[in-house]
Parts: C-alpha cells; sequence; structure tokens
C-alpha cells in the first residue's frame, strides 16, 4: 500500500468501529477508541484510534483530530503506566507498508517495556488469549485519570 491510497471502509480497524468484529476494549469517548492489540509486542499493548477521522496515515489527519488522538494516546500511556508499573514504554507509528503499516487506519502503539523481557517483533507476536487481554484492559481502565 502506498502512502496516497484511498481509505478503505472495510479495513480491520472500521470494521471494529461498527462492532462487525470483536475488540478489547479499553475506553473509547465519542471521538477516539483505546483497545488491546491482539498481537501484543509486550504486555497491556494497546492502540489508540480516532473513531470519526478516515485518515490512513499521519499525512491525511486534520490537526484538530490529531491533537484530540494523542491526547488520549498519552491518557492511555498515563493509565497504563499507573496499571502495570513498566519501566518504560513506547509510542509507535507506522504510515505506508514500506513505513511498516499493515492496517490503514491511522493507529498510535502504547506498548510498556520492561528492562528485562525483550519486546517481539512488530508483526512477529502471536495471539493473545482474550481473557488474558480482557484482565490487562480492564486493569488500564481502573487506572484512567
Ligand atoms: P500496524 O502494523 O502499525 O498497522 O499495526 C496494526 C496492529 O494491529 C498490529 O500490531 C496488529 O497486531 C494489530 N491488529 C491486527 N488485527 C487486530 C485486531 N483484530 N484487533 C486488535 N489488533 C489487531
Amino acid at each position: 500500500m502506498t502512502l496516497k491510497a484511498p481509505y478503505d471502509p472495510d479495513n480491520i480497524f472500521a470494521r471494529i468501529l461498527r462492532g462487525d468484529i470483536p475488540a478489547v476494549k479499553v475506553w473509547e469517548d465519542d471521538h477516539v477508541l483505546a483497545f488491546m492489540d491482539v498481537f501484543p509486542q509486550s504486555e497491556g499493548h494497546v492502540l489508540v484510534i480516532s473513531k470519526s477521522s478516515t485518515a490512513r496515515t499521519l499525512l491525511d489527519i486534520e490537526p484538530d483530530v490529531l491533537a484530540r488522538l494523542t491526547a488520549a494516546v498519552q491518557r492511555t500511556a498515563r493509565a497504563a503506566e499507573k496499571a502495570l508499573k513498566p519501566d518504560g514504554f513506547q509510542i509507535m507509528q507506522f504510515n505506508g507498508e514500506a513505513g511498516g503499516q499493515t492496517v490503514f487506519h491511522l493507529h498510535f502503539h502504547v506498548i510498556p517495556r520492561w528492562s528485562d523481557r525483550p519486546m517481539k517483533g512488530h508483526g512477529h507476536a502471536p495471539m493473545a488469549d482474550a481473557e488474558a487481554l480482557r484482565v490487562l484492559a480492564d486493569r488500564i481502565a481502573a487506572a484512567l485519570e
């Protein structure tokens, strides 16, 4: 996928937003949704997306929508830090196939990191158990401010 292709309304995150396929939600409001990555690169790996924007990449998104989205990323990271007590965390965001992107609805990854635990590679992590993800999502959600 090039950087310039049109938005596909049937991409997997659009289908999650429509409720066509399930997701383990952490929190949402009218503008954003935070949900667990089903192939977590580290414990507590959360994805944060806009509900309204059809931006595929960072190049496409309206600045005011991006501002809300990045505030949601920070809120999610703060809750994950409080709940899971990682040593650090990574915010990742990929653009275009050549940039490592696999789902073409703009999203940010919030990935807690521990000094003694290697992170799994992007696109190389096994699928997580849905119940285990629900437990983590609930812990993170309970720490939201
Ligand atoms: P990216 O490669 O940056 O486009 O990230 C897409 C992310 O979506 C990857 O980390 C995948 O593990 C994750 N992913 C793919 N399908 C799903 C799904 N159905 N629910 C949650 N996360 C997903």
